[in-house]
């Protein structure tokens, strides 16, 4: 990670800013800049802008405009990268604008960015609804919908992009403005899936969707010697997969569950994580089948809430641990890919404290077929399904070789996989990648022209940055 920026006293910063201003040394400094990512905990920001409102994030890039000072923007905090809080920078903070309301009637719901998923799933459920977004109830709704936000709603619903309505921004000069449809359309066509390169988003209006309460869900759990018959014979077996099936396949250790033979505990295992949001009654003709893929070591599908199932692997995801995320799309769940990804379990470097996972997402459904690739931003042109290979471990000295394997694994599912990718389920892999990861060359002309209207001057860096379009 190489997220630093010039140090700078910022001795001029507006003294009418109402939030909480935190510099290193200050009692809430530490707590503030933890993310989900522990390496960024290596070098702190210089100073720490938690806004309180609209207002002051106007006023924080009002400041930051004038001097030509990069801003970083800080959100759920969960970016892999961790360029939420960069060493020596400005960070606009929105962790404490976290108002979320729900309208029963028009069934829209309106989040503030520092709303966590968990926080925006518990307000919809009181009225039996659901906005398609994540799996972990701790990552932000902004970073999420800004780079498109899948879960195991997409097949049936969609992305969340696909299922956003409206984004109040604050320009980098300042101004609030409006997005959507109708009102700068151009910048809500890039906000759907172009991250925080725009400006600052201060409310996020979606689109929400019955779901539950009663939903049927959890791990059918087999054998690693099982693992590549079983998906071999997946892609075949889903090919009529209703879109009420949310799945998500984990190549991970087995927990230590009494259920599980004690053998296999900490050894690698292939999860099919299900979620099945169609009439319960009926989730049975869905599970069974899957179960029936192989031998199972443990059923532990079964009736349960929707909020319990989209909170199901809060438990395999630690805050603060040192990582790195890589991933992609895949046309097809091939032979050949899958044996990259068992090889790569089998040499994932073993030390105290790692944490590992390699997830395969069914896609398919509502995401792949119900919004043109042009549409917006966000691409899913050709994704049958995406693959990611997440590492944790607890000390530096490891960082090299866990980068090492993430690189060698990159490297070999590269000709499996498309060029076009899910930006916030990878780690930054630099400019030529990020050509690429919208779909086409003229999507990425368009988002570096949208670039140079909202933000000439790049101020908005700390990101999978799209570079200002110039005129020269
Ligand atoms: C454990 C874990 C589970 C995850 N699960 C899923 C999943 O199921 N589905 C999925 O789609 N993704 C998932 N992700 C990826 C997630 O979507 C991204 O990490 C996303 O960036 C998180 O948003 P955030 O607000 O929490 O993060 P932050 O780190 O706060 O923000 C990430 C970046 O987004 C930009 N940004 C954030 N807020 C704003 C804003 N208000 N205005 C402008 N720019 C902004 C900034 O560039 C910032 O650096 C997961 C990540 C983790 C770590």
């Amino acid at each position: 990670m190489n997220v630093s920026a010039e140090p700078h006293s910022h001795s001029e910063f507006p003294t009418d800013f109402r939030g909480a201003v935190l510099r290193p040394g200050d009692d809430q400094y530490d707590a503030a800049r933890a993310l989900y990512q522990g390496r960024a905990a290596d070098e702190g920001p210089a100073l720490i802008a938690q806004c309180a409102d609209e207002e002051d994030v106007a006023a924080v890039l009002s400041y930051a405009s004038a001097r030509a000072i990069p801003v970083a923007v800080r959100s759920g905090g969960h970016g892999s990268d961790g360029y939420a809080m960069p060493g020596g920078a400005l960070v606009i903070d929105l962790s404490a604008m976290r108002t979320v309301t729900v309208d029963p009637e028009t069934r829209v719901v309106r989040a503030q960015p520092g709303v966590k998923l968990g926080e925006m799933d518990a307000a919809a459920q009181q009225h039996g609804l659901a906005v398609p977004a994540g799996t972990v109830t701790s990552t932000g709704v902004a970073g999420l919908t800004l780079g498109g936000g899948i879960g195991f709603l997409m097949r049936r619903y969609g992305a969340t992009v696909d299922n956003l309505l409206a984004c109040d921004m604050i320009t980098v000069d300042g101004r609030k403005v409006r997005a959507d449809e109708t009102e700068n359309p151009e910048l809500f066509w890039a906000l759907r899936g172009g991250g925080g390169n725009f400006g600052v988003v201060t409310s996020l209006e979606y689109r929400a969707h019955p779901v539950g309460p009663e939903v049927v869900a959890g791990q059918l759990i087999f054998p690693f010697d099982q693992a590549a018959d079983v998906l071999g014979k997946l892609s075949a077996h889903l090919a009529t997969a209703p879109r009420e099936l949310g799945l998500l396949v984990a190549i991970a250790d087995a927990p230590p569950l009494p259920m599980l033979p004690e053998e296999v505990h900490g050894k690698p295992a292939l999860i099919l994580v299900v979620v099945y949001t169609g009439e319960p009654a009926t989730a049975h003709e869905v599970v069974e089948p899957l179960a029936a893929l192989g031998q199972p070591l443990a059923n532990l599908v079964a009736k349960t809430t929707w909020l319990q199932a989209n909170s199901m692997l809060d438990a395999v995801a630690p805050y603060g641990m040192r990582m790195n995320l890589r991933g992609g799309y895949l046309p097809t769940l091939s032979a050949d890919a899958v044996d990259v990804l068992l090889d790569n379990v089998a040499a994932v470097p073993s030390n105290p404290g790692l944490v590992y996972s390699i997830n395969i997402s069914f896609m398919g459904g509502a995401i792949s077929e119900d919004v043109d690739e042009d549409a917006m931003a966000f691409s899913r042109e050709g994704a049958a399904w995406l693959w990611e290979a997440i590492c944790k471990w607890d000390a530096p000295e490891y960082d090299a070789q866990y980068d090492e394997w993430a690189t060698t694994l990159t490297e070999a599912m590269r000709p499996h996989a498309l060029t076009n990718c899910y930006t916030n389920l990878t780690d930054d892999l630099g400019e030529e990648w990020r050509r690429g990861v919208h779909g086409s060359e003229a999507k990425h002309q368009r988002l570096r022209s949208i670039k140079a209207t909202w933000d000439p001057h790049n101020l908005l860096r700390f990101n999978k940055n799209i570079a200002p379009e110039t005129t020269d």
